[in-house]
């Protein structure tokens, strides 16, 4: 089965992945964007502003993800893991969105890798998110707070559109990873 864990920087995403890891059985997690070649030349360039338009973000991340699908994703589910993906195509239409990229343009790069079995979005203000990434260090290119605020109503809406589950993800980790877990388990019937 395949899981993607969503939401804007500072959501708690990864936090609560590694404790999905320890809840439920048989888990590989990964994230975007990969340690793959297309995923480090965005780490490395085009999210330290090395791009100038938001389209090339847009088809770096698709290209990335469609690698990282086909190397390491696709192989792990066809082992039996659940694969939770920290970030997936939800976070192009959202972050790549708020930038200025149409959607259907978004949408059209990205449809050569499948839908996860379950998207959750990690709500939160962007003024909580914000508190949080600042004491991980320095605000970078996608981390303003009016871009933030973007990014999260895009989430929002997607979630209202495509009936992703929200979880308020103001709340303790632990809180926050046991309701992933259970929107987890019922969709996937454990
Ligand atoms: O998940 P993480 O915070 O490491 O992501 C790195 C950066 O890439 C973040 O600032 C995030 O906002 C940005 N990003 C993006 N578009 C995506 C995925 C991530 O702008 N599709």
């Amino acid at each position: 089965a395949f899981v993607a864990i969503e939401g804007i920087d500072g959501s708690g995403k990864s936090t609560v992945i590694s404790r999905l890891a320890e809840i439920l059985p048989k888990v590989y997690t990964t994230r975007e964007p990969s340690g793959g070649p297309i995923g480090r030349l965005i780490k490395e360039w085009a999210l330290r502003g090395g791009t100038v338009d938001p389209h090339v973000d847009a088809l770096l991340f698709a290209a990335d993800r469609i690698e990282h699908y086909r190397r390491e994703v696709e192989p792990k589910v066809r082992e039996g893991y659940i694969v939770i993906s920290e970030r997936y195509v939800e976070s192009s239409i959202a972050y790549q969105g708020a930038a200025g990229v149409p959607l259907e343009f978004i949408k059209s790069i990205n449809s050569l890798v499948p839908r996860p079995d379950v998207t959750v979005i990690l709500d939160v203000e962007p003024e909580v998110a914000i508190s949080r990434v600042r004491q991980r260090g320095a605000l970078e290119k996608y981390e303003q707070m009016a871009f933030l605020r973007r990014v999260r109503e895009i989430y929002l809406a997607r979630a209202r559109e495509e009936g992703y589950p929200v979880v308020d993800a103001a709340r303790p980790p632990e809180v926050v990873a046991r309701e992933v877990a259970e929107i987890v388990k019922k969709a996937l019937d454990y």
